[in-house]
């Protein structure tokens, strides 16, 4: 069996990369710092990253309140159920909302309609 994240977190380290990136890339412009435009095209580079990831970032706020806040019953923490299958924050413990499909192995396509 595969291993799955749970999506909000996969989203936030998503969001925690193009930050990262995003400084990456500014400091690039230090090695051409001789060169006004390439420094310019560098650092607005950077804050593209920069800027998407905040508006990843609160795609995650928003995606937080609509998803579900269930116990998990591997273990017992609150955790967060996005779609109709998740995967616990915590163990990785597969999560249903829909009664038909407890017990059956994790799929990201019984999210798909
Ligand atoms: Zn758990």
């Amino acid at each position: 069996m595969k291993k799955y994240n749970s999506k909000i977190n996969k989203i936030r380290s998503f969001a925690l990369s193009l930050v990262f990136i995003g400084f990456v890339v500014m400091y690039g412009a230090i090695f051409f710092k001789n060169n006004p435009i390439l420094v310019l095209i560098f650092i607005s580079l950077g804050l593209i990253c920069i800027i998407g990831s905040t508006v990843v970032y609160l795609w995650i706020g928003l995606l937080s309140t609509k998803a579900v806040q269930v116990v998990c019953p591997g273990c017992g923490k609150w955790t967060k159920v996005l779609g109709r299958v998740d995967i616990c924050m915590y163990c990785n413990e597969t999560l249903t909302l829909d009664p038909t499909l407890e017990g059956k192995e994790f799929d990201q396509a019984y999210n798909k309609r």
